[in-house]
C-alpha cells in the first residue's frame, strides 16, 4: 500500500472498519497527514451527531404492541430440508469493501440532515 492510497483509509479509520495491522499503518500516517486528521474529525462529528440525532426513547406501548403482534401472528413451520452453504462469506476486505460506500453515504446524509435541522 503507498502512501498516497492510505488516505482512502481515513473514512474506514473514523468507522473504526480497519484490522490491526492497517489501524497500525494509518497511525502512522496520521500523525503527519493534516488532510487526513481533518477527515477523520469530520467523519467522527457528523457519525456522532447523527447517533445523537437519532437517539430517542420509544413510548411504552410500541413495546407491549410489537409483543402483542407477535403472539397472534402465525409462525412458520420449521424447515425440513438441508440449507446449501452458499460459500465462504466475504472477507474482512471485501466486507469493508461493500459496507463502507454505504457507511459514508448515510454519514453524509445525516450531516445534511443536520445541517437542514439547524436551519
Ligand atoms: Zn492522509
Amino acid at each position: 500500500m503507498t502512501e498516497s492510497s492510505l488516505h482512502h483509509l481515513a473514512a474506514a479509520y473514523s468507522l473504526d472498519a480497519l484490522g490491526r495491522a492497517e489501524r497500525t499503518r494509518f497511525d502512522l500516517h496520521l500523525a503527519g497527514c493534516y488532510l487526513c486528521r481533518e477527515t477523520v474529525a469530520e467523519m467522527r462529528t457528523t457519525v456522532g451527531a447523527f447517533g445523537e440525532g437519532l437517539a430517542k426513547e420509544p413510548p411504552p406501548e410500541i413495546g407491549e404492541s410489537v409483543m402483542r403482534r407477535i403472539r397472534t401472528l402465525p409462525q412458520d413451520a420449521p424447515r425440513t430440508t438441508s440449507v446449501r452453504k452458499r460459500g465462504r462469506g466475504l472477507s474482512r476486505d471485501e466486507a469493508v469493501a461493500v459496507l463502507l460506500p454505504f457507511a459514508v453515504a448515510v454519514s453524509m446524509a445525516a450531516g445534511v440532515v443536520l445541517l437542514l435541522l439547524r436551519g
